[in-house]
């Protein structure tokens, strides 16, 4: 998925320890689990050709509603350093830049100025 990625950075020299992320929350207002996808190894020339792969994912993209997994209803903003954004945001599915926005709004919005206000502390 072009233009999205899992980790936001600031474009400044931003702080250390501030890495930014928007995560799935649920219906019922909880944060999704992640996701554990399996697959089976189809490349002829692989040593594991025929062995089942197992990996987590937690992109809230991913939450779709569709087969077993959970479907996100919103996003919100969280950063490494524990941080956490009060909002919330719609999930759309099908608009995932439009949903995590951008310097001025939604989640990236949030955690943008949550960025700006660690830089204005530490100078
Ligand atoms: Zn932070």
């Amino acid at each position: 998925m072009e233009n999205v990625s899992m980790m936001w950075r600031s474009d400044e020299p931003g702080p250390e320890g501030h890495g930014g992320r928007a995560v799935a929350v649920l219906e019922d207002g909880t944060d999704a689990e992640p996701i554990l996808c399996e697959y089976t190894v189809q490349d002829p020339s692989s040593p594991r050709k025929g062995q089942v792969e197992r990996f987590t994912t937690s992109y809230w993209w991913d939450y779709d509603g569709e087969a077993a997994r959970q479907l996100a209803v919103a996003v919100r903003p969280v950063c490494d350093c524990g941080w956490e954004g009060a909002e919330r945001y719609p999930a759309l599915l099908d608009d995932p830049t439009g949903t995590e926005g951008d310097e001025t709004s939604g989640p990236y919005g949030e955690w943008h100025a949550h960025i700006q206000q660690v830089l204005a502390t530490v100078r």
